[in-house]
């Protein structure tokens, strides 16, 4: 039998093929490697929700720093024009005429002022923390290039260490009332997907940069032309993007945290990771999403990412927490700010630790989000206190009385949330 509403949604099918047909040919799409391309009338919900001047003010002074932005957006007295590909589509923005004027834009996290007020389960009831530890360790961890061994010494795994931390958090934080969730709870990726399944794009993108013959294999991390072998990639596509995309896919659809807190330890470059260097240089920072780079609005999907962070009002929560989460670190750990030396980070907030950055994850949680990077794991004292483990109290360990260095992380971390949220109602 073939119905009548069968043909009218036929043709419908066909009308609609056709005109996103059309959009196609005519906006050259330009989307990231595994990116979605964005149904940009989803930003409609931030229609006057935002004054001129807070507008203007989030993307100078965080998101897009040096005009990064100026080939993109263009900020008129009542509206923003957003081209949303490389054609004539755009998004029209209208702000708020005040602050009094601004609509309520309704998100699913709760900030210190919203939440309600505290229960006698304790200072952080109610508030919801998503734990996200960096990396995968365990049988990973060479693959993700977060690995190396000294001599007999038991190898340091950053994927390992940061599970480690997590769990000796959650059980905390429980403790002054939070609901914790762990992103990832074991050591192993949350996507789906392996190395296997990125082959082909590899080879495209690699062709796109202009590599049409590349090395299948690389010889290790050490290799300086990994980057152009299909291997290499093939596994950053795997270990990093696609893992992180599942990881925030997890984030905005199941845990939906008020808090997402990214624990990771850094690093100095190390070279060959089976023969390390050491240094001497120490140091910690915290990031927040921020600081996008001209070539990376190149991207249709980062382009409306980042518009949907700025608009969520979401790092006015998140640096705040930041700067605290930053002062009980460094009152704890005594360590000095890194300092970066390229224009992919931007300091923000003002005790000199924080820096705005576009890191995937702090880009794609969708709620206030704050990536930590204390303790430098190549430096000889880390390394020290890394291989005496977890202990109790305080030890002697290179030459100073220091406790385990995975308690000291998650004191910091309590501490500077407690400071935070005390000045709930
Ligand atoms: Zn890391």
């Amino acid at each position: 039998m073939f119905h009548f509403w069968q043909t009218r949604a036929c043709v419908w099918l066909t009308v609609a093929c056709a005109i996103v047909f059309a959009r196609c040919a005519f906006a050259a799409e330009n989307i990231s490697p595994l990116g979605t391309a964005h149904d940009w009338d989803l930003l409609a919900r931030y229609q006057k929700t935002m004054t001129r001047e807070d507008f203007s003010r989030l993307l100078e002074s965080v998101y897009c720093p040096n005009g990064a932005a100026d080939a993109w957006i263009k900020t008129e007295a009542e509206s923003a024009r957003i081209l949303e590909s490389k054609g004539d589509d755009s998004f029209t923005l209208r702000f708020a005429t005040s602050e009094s004027a601004r609509r309520p834009r309704g998100h699913l996290w709760m900030t210190r002022a919203t939440l309600p007020p505290r229960k006698p389960s304790g200072p952080l009831s109610d508030l919801r923390i998503a734990l996200d530890p960096g990396h995968l360790g365990g049988t990973w961890a060479q693959m993700e290039e977060r690995w190396f061994k000294v001599g007999d010494a038991a190898p340091v795994q950053e994927g390992d260490m940061t599970l480690r931390v997590a769990q000796m958090l959650a059980p905390r934080l429980q403790q002054l009332g939070a609901k914790v969730s762990l992103v990832r709870d074991k050591l192993e990726p949350t996507t789906s997907k392996r190395p296997d399944d990125f082959e082909e794009l590899a080879k495209a993108i690699l062709k796109k940069g202009g590599i049409t013959q590349p090395h299948e294999d690389f010889v290790g991390p050490a290799d300086p032309e990994k980057e152009q072998s299909v291997h290499w990639n093939r596994d950053l596509l795997f270990y990093r993007n696609s893992e992180i995309r599942q990881r925030a896919e997890i984030v905005n659809e199941k845990l939906r945290p008020d808090l997402v807190i990214c624990l990771h330890f850094n690093a100095e470059p190390w070279g060959d990771p089976a023969n390390p260097t050491l240094v001497d240089k120490n140091h910690f920072h915290v990031l927040v999403n921020g600081c996008y780079l001209a070539p990376e609005l190149e991207f249709d999907d980062e382009r409306f990412e980042m518009l949907r962070r700025l608009l969520s009002r979401a790092y006015l929560e998140e640096v705040t927490i930041a700067e605290k989460l930053a002062e009980s670190l460094a009152n704890k750990t005594h360590l000095p700010a890194y300092e970066y030396t390229k224009d992919n980070a931007l300091k923000v907030g003002t005790s000199g630790y924080v820096y705005a950055r576009n890191l995937l994850a702090t880009r794609l949680y969708q709620c206030p989000t704050v990536y930590l990077e204390p303790y430098v794991m190549n430096s000889r004292e880390v390394f020290a206190r890394v291989q005496a483990g977890d202990y109790e109290g305080t030890r002697n360990i290179d030459g100073k009385e220091q406790p385990s260095i995975f308690r000291e992380y998650a004191d910091a971390v309590v501490e500077g949330l407690l400071e935070y949220y005390k000045g709930r109602k």
